[in-house]
């Protein structure tokens, strides 16, 4: 979402006639976009702000702005912890951006809270790279109150964007090109829900998405993320009969314990979880399955954590990102004892860490010798000049190939694999 957002800024900014620099020596304002999921977010920020403002007391002259979820969560805090930053605009008033970079003298300003981001905003793309995916926003905001999370305080309530603006940003960038789009929300499944009709028992999000499956020339939808909590029947069927909708899901878990759910205050059981994996699994062939999961919430117990082992052991899931509990002020669960040690924190991560290692080995190692059809996306990181791209239920693979194949679709055969990657070559 981060990055779909600052994508969002650098077009409207560059629509206000200023340029993006490779190099951030050159720059004259220089902007930090922020988390502030993780006190290790918010720390990194930090830094690289004082960083950058030793380099203003040295002489070097532009202005330096934080934005972004750390902007919001911290506001006036920020200009006091760092005098040199120039502005701070949270993550719905990053339109106003522009605004303030018109005025002669941008002096300490504070944007905070709700604004109106013009339709027009949100769908800023940059049409300079020759990628073949795109991100999409479909709402902001987040209505859940789970008990370890900023994000409510930092975005707000639930924002829908209307389905004809969503459609039409979609179709235009098929226009230009695209061949995949990620629907961006923090609960995608919640889209609409209250303000746009059910049709046909079928949710606001399933109607987005099979009017998207209309649209001439898009081969690849995915979406992220969704909640158990709204995950039914309608979603499940929908990546049966929608022929653009990939079968991959992310269905962040955060515990495999009912009794940590609950005062996590997310509102569905272990059972649940194993229930909606079922059926997606009965449905969709070759379905991935990935997760978040956080280890070390308060009072997690030895118990608990057994439980979170044994549900990774149930599943395998394809992937999982693995977090440890990191209060944040301002959250219901910063009020209850942090009582799970950082070394206790890092022993739980590794354990879930090693049989997520295990199974997408095994996974990965189950492809080898078969043809997969990828969308290139780039050249891969640390790939000595390979180029990568995904298989529609999202399996990384990497390849020998040319600039001329970035935006293609290619069927690789797989030679070879990793924990993280699948290897082959063209057919
Ligand atoms: N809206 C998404 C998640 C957004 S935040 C959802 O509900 O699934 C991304 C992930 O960060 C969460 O899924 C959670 O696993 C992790 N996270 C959020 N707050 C956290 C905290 N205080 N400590 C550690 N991990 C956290
Ligand atoms: Fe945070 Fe929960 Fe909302 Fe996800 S659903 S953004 S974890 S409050």
């Amino acid at each position: 979402m981060n990055v779909r957002e600052s994508e969002q800024l650098m077009v409207d900014l560059r629509s206000a006639g200023h340029e993006i620099v490779e190099d951030e020596k050159e720059a004259d304002v220089f902007i930090l976009n922020t988390c502030s999921v993780r006190e290790q977010a918010e720390i990194k920020a930090i830094g690289k702000s004082g960083f950058l403002a030793r380099r203003k007391k040295h002489g070097t002259n532009f202005l330096l702005g934080i934005v972004g979820c750390m902007a919001e969560n911290l506001g006036r805090e920020l200009f006091k912890l760092n005098p040199k930053i120039d502005f701070i605009i949270g993550p719905r008033r990053l339109n106003e951006l522009k605004l303030v970079l018109a005025q002669p003298f941008v002096d300490h300003v504070l944007l905070l809270g709700d604004g109106k981001p013009e339709a027009s905003f949100l769908s800023n793309h940059d049409h300079s790279s020759n990628s073949a995916n795109a991100g999409v926003s479909i709402m902001q905001g987040c209505n859940m109150c789970c008990s370890y999370c900023i994000v409510p305080k930092t975005r707000g309530q639930e924002i829908y964007r209307p389905i004809g603006d969503i459609v039409s940003e979609c179709r235009s960038l098929v226009d230009s090109g695209i061949k995949e789009i990620m629907l961006l929300g923090q609960i995608v499944n919640n889209y609409g829900v209250g303000q746009f009709k059910i049709v046909d028992q079928k949710s606001p999000f399933v109607q987005l998405l099979e009017q998207l499956d209309r649209i001439p020339g898009l081969a690849r939808i995915r979406y992220m993320s969704p909640h158990p909590k709204g995950f039914r029947m309608d979603l499940i069927d929908a990546h049966r009969r929608l022929k653009t909708l990939c079968p991959s899901v992310h269905l962040p878990v955060q515990s495999g314990s009912d009794r940590i759910l609950r005062l996590m205050k997310r509102p569905y059981s272990r059972e649940r979880i194993c229930s909606i994996i079922k059926a997606l699994r009965d449905k969709i062939p070759n379905v991935a399955i990935t997760t978040d999961v956080i280890v070390g919430f308060p009072g997690e117990t030895e118990q608990d954590f057994s439980e979170t082992v044994s549900l990774f052991e149930d599943i395998h899931f394809n992937m999982a990102y693995i977090f440890k509990y990191s209060p944040r002020a301002g959250t219901v669960s910063a009020g209850m004892l942090d009582d799970v040690s950082a070394q206790e924190k890092d022993q739980r991560n590794k354990i879930l860490l090693d049989i997520i290692q295990r199974d997408s080995l095994r996974y990965n190692q189950a492809m080898l010798g078969s043809v997969v059809e990828i969308l290139v996306e780039g050249h891969a990181k640390r790939g000595d000049g390979r180029l990568f791209g995904r298989s529609a239920n999202g399996y990384k693979v990497i390849f020998d190939g040319t600039d001329a194949d970035i935006g293609k679709f290619l069927n690789i055969k797989i030679c070879d694999y990793g924990i993280t990657a699948l290897y082959g070559n063209c057919v």
